[in-house]
C-alpha cells in the first residue's frame, strides 16, 4: 500500500493527466515522440522559480538543470554533462542562467563559511563576491546586498559557461548559441536581464573587459 502522501500525489497526477487528455487527446503521444527543447535553463533549486511557469512555455520546451544558487561549476561533472548534452546532442540555440531575489543559497554564501557540503558548494558564490565586492560593500541592508549579489552571481555564471570549451567549440563550428543572464523578482513575478547576452567570441571578450577579467 503506497504511503498516504504518495497516494495523494498519484491521485493529483491521474487527475491532471485525464484533464490534459480530454482537452488534447494527442498530447501525450506527441510528448513521447521526441524531446526537442528550445533552451537550456540553469536555475536555482528554489521551488518558487520553476522555468515552465516563469516563461509560460509549452511542456517539453525547456531542458533544465537546477542547483542551489544557479551555479555552473566547471569542476562539477553534473553541470558539465548537462551542458555538453544540451549543446552537442540537443543543439539548443539558447542557454539561460536565472537567479532570483530572496535566494537562500546567496544568503548562505554571504553569511556563513565552513566545510559542510552546502558551504563548499556556495564557496563559488563567495569567489564571485570577492571579485565584485566593491559594488556591494556600500549596501547596508543585508537583503538588498544579497539581491544585488544574486544578479552579480548570474553574470559570473554566464561568463563561466561562455568560457567553457563546450560552448567555444560549438561557436568554432558555426553552431548558433547564445548565453543569457536573467534574474527573477519573486515579489513582482517579473524576470529581468542582468547582462549582455553572449553569443560569440567577440561578445565574450566584451564581457571579459567589462568585468576586468
Ligand atoms: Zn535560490
Amino acid at each position: 500500500m503506497p504511503h498516504p502522501q504518495l497516494q495523494a500525489w498519484l491521485a493529483q497526477n491521474r487527475k491532471l493527466a485525464d484533464q490534459r487528455q480530454r482537452r488534447d487527446p494527442d498530447f501525450f503521444s506527441r510528448q513521447a515522440e521526441a524531446h526537442a527543447p528550445e533552451l537550456l535553463w540553469i536555475g536555482c533549486s528554489d521551488g518558487r522559480v520553476s522555468p515552465d511557469q516563469l516563461l509560460n512555455l509549452p511542456a517539453g520546451s525547456v531542458f533544465v538543470h537546477r542547483n542551489i544558487g544557479n551555479i555552473f561549476a566547471s569542476n562539477d561533472l553534473n553541470c558539465l554533462a548537462v551542458l555538453e548534452y544540451a549543446v552537442d546532442v540537443l543543439k539548443v540555440p539558447d542557454i539561460v542562467v536565472c537567479g532570483h531575489h530572496g535566494c537562500g543559497g546567496i544568503r548562505h554564501a554571504l553569511s556563513s563559511t565552513g566545510s559542510a557540503p552546502v558551504d563548499l558548494w556556495t564557496d563559488q558564490i563567495r569567489f564571485a563576491y570577492e571579485l565584485f565586492h566593491q559594488y556591494l560593500d556600500d549596501i547596508n541592508d543585508f537583503s538588498h546586498r544579497c539581491d544585488r549579489m544574486s544578479e552579480i552571481n548570474v553574470r559570473a555564471q554566464v561568463y563561466n559557461i561562455s568560457r567553457s570549451s563546450i560552448v567555444r567549440d560549438a561557436w568554432k563550428h558555426g553552431q548558433p548559441l547564445a548565453i543569457h543572464g536573467l534574474c527573477y523578482r519573486i515579489e513582482e513575478g517579473r524576470l529581468f536581464a542582468v547582462c549582455e547576452s553572449i553569443c560569440d567570441e567577440a561578445s565574450l571578450q566584451r564581457q571579459a573587459n567589462a568585468s576586468g577579467s
